[in-house]
């Protein structure tokens, strides 16, 4: 007897990827004009260290077609469920700080059974140091519950084999998962073509016209990801998040100063819109 499943995939924003394109007439960003703000902050910033191994990852070990990396072999590829919970993890703390609370998960709980199996309060305890805790201690067990509940096992090295609509649906299925951390975990765990929306990435794309003033993060990202070539999303997504860290000059001008016109030394500056644009 054919297997039953168990449940129909519920109607989630994980999926919101299929609605229709919010802004059919908006045409930016072209094809152009992302490759050459890919270029332009590549130039200004080089490849942020800080998402080298993924960029690494994704060329396996194929040098930069641009010339802006060595081509060093790939670092150990981390399990997919690994690379979920870091991305739950690093909600609203630092790439850092949420690295050190996964080392103290996976040092207090040698199998991920474990963490599920556990009815007090060690999990939040280990990953305490990440701030959130209670939250994403819960977050965490019931996505892997989930797992274990769908695929028998708690693993997810099978959506290495799906495709990106596949496995935002697959993903789907388990709670506590939002459509953000589905596109981080299909970016750099699953080294798919595809475009979250921080806030570090909504900003700029307002700024400088990408999307339009009003746009909001689910919409921005359905069109970013229609409109941005796929071979340039990794590379503009880890760009934008960088210089939205680093940049005093969009830090201050989309922090609400509206008139002020944007620094010259920001290479940014000559996409950015003026006026009322400017604003979120
Ligand atoms: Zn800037």
């Amino acid at each position: 007897m054919p297997r039953k499943p168990k449940r129909k995939a519920p109607a989630s924003p994980a999926t919101r990827d299929t609605s229709p394109e919010p802004y059919p007439s908006h045409a930016s960003p072209s094809p152009a004009q992302c490759l050459a703000v890919r270029d332009a902050l590549l130039a200004f910033h080089g490849f942020p260290e800080e998402f080298a191994p993924f960029r690494r990852l994704r060329l396996g070990g194929r040098s930069p077609e641009d010339g802006s990396g060595d081509g060093d072999p790939p670092p150990p590829s981390p399990t997919v469920l690994d690379g979920l919970v870091t991305t739950l993890l690093s909600q609203n703390t630092t790439e850092v700080i949420s690295r050190r609370a996964f080392a103290s998960l996976k040092a207090a709980f040698p199998s991920w059974d474990q963490v599920v199996d556990e009815e007090g309060t060690r999990l939040e305890d280990a990953i305490r140091c990440g701030g959130l805790a209670a939250t994403k201690a819960a977050r965490i067990r019931a996505m892997l519950r989930g797992v274990r509940e769908q695929r028998g096992k708690i693993c997810l090295e099978y959506l290495r084999e799906l495709s990106v609509d596949e496995v935002k649906r697959e993903l789907s299925l388990f709670k506590g998962i939002g459509p953000k951390t589905v596109a981080c975990v299909l970016m750099f765990y699953l080294q798919k073509d595809d475009f979250p929306v921080d806030t570090h990435v909504l900003r700029i794309t307002k700024a400088m016209g990408w999307v339009p003033a009003t746009c909001t993060r689910e919409k921005a990202y359905i069109h970013l990801n229609n409109k941005i070539p796929d071979d340039l999303k990794f590379d503009l997504n880890c760009l934008f998040v960088t210089h939205g860290k680093l940049c005093q000059t969009c830090t201050k001008k989309m922090g609400g100063e509206k008139s002020k016109v944007p620094n010259a030394a920001c290479p940014l500056a000559s996409y950015y819109c003026v006026g009322e644009k400017l604003q979120q």
